[in-house]
């Protein structure tokens, strides 16, 4: 679906809430609090599309798939999954799959053996320690064959709706751009953006800014000219502030980007 950026959203020029009188550093936390949930909310404004990209029905291909996403495109995961959940439809299955005929289904998503390793030890562990069930909490998730923190939240999230930050490159990235963090360690991004943003937006929030980042902030050059949140931004002005220029940088498709 195509990004639905609201002209009437667009900054007009430098960002004003957020301009050269208040840095970060100078913030306080109320302010920062009451920022982070304006972004927030924008983002939702402007990308109302946004959720998760994997492809699934179940909490096991849920973690499957976000297992078989690292290093690969959402998009080429959903290429390959209809083959996956069809011929391993239970936990069991992938404990007793074959691996030879696991890595070939798997080859498309990039370092297949580590991948098809990993869904047949997820599979085993499922099936001894939690009957066969995706288990519903952080700390047991994260004690599951490839499963990270990253992993755990997106399931908790988005399988059991259990509020979760999914800090990706993402979400990590405009973080640190919207001033909400200055860690580079995933887990201690999650724990700032959990102080500022409400627990029951925690899913939604990460989803926002996945979105925002595959569509507008760039890694390379973000599209401040074109940015919704750029009055909220201390990082404006680190891409072109042109409107033109910066709307020739917006992927408006987000299957292209991603
Ligand atoms: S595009 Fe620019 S203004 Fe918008 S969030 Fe990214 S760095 Fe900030």
């Amino acid at each position: 679906m195509p990004a639905t950026v609201d002209p009437s959203a667009q900054p007009s020029g430098p960002a004003q809430s957020f301009g050269s009188a208040e840095t970060p550093g100078s913030e306080t936390p109320l302010a920062r609090t009451r920022r982070a949930r304006r972004i927030v909310r924008i983002l939702g404004e402007v990308h109302p599309d946004a959720r998760i990209a994997l492809d699934f029905t179940t909490p096991l291909e849920l973690i499957v798939a976000t297992v078989l996403s690292a290093q690969c495109t959402d998009k080429k995961v959903n290429e390959v999954t209809p083959t996956v959940f069809a011929r391993y439809p239970v936990a069991a299955a992938y404990a007793g799959a074959d691996r030879a005929e696991l890595e070939t289904i798997l080859r498309p998503t990039g370092f297949f053996r580590a991948k098809a390793n990993s869904v047949i030890g997820l599979g085993a562990a499922l099936v001894d320690r939690f009957g066969g069930e995706v288990p519903r909490t952080l700390e047991e998730l994260v004690t599951l064959p490839g499963v990270g923190r990253k992993t755990a939240n997106v399931v908790l999230g988005h399988a059991f709706d259990t509020p979760g930050i999914t800090v990706d490159t993402h979400v990590g990235r405009l973080s640190r751009r919207f001033g909400l963090t200055t860690q580079d360690d995933p887990v201690k991004v999650e724990a700032d953006l959990a102080a500022l943003i409400e627990r029951k937006n925690w899913t939604i929030a990460s989803d926002r800014m996945i979105f925002h980042g595959r569509r507008v902030c760039h890694a390379r050059r973000p599209a401040c000219g074109a940015c919704a949140v750029a009055k909220l931004c201390p990082s404006y002005g680190t891409g072109p502030t042109s409107e033109i220029e910066a709307a020739k940088l917006v992927r408006g498709d987000v299957e292209a980007a991603r």
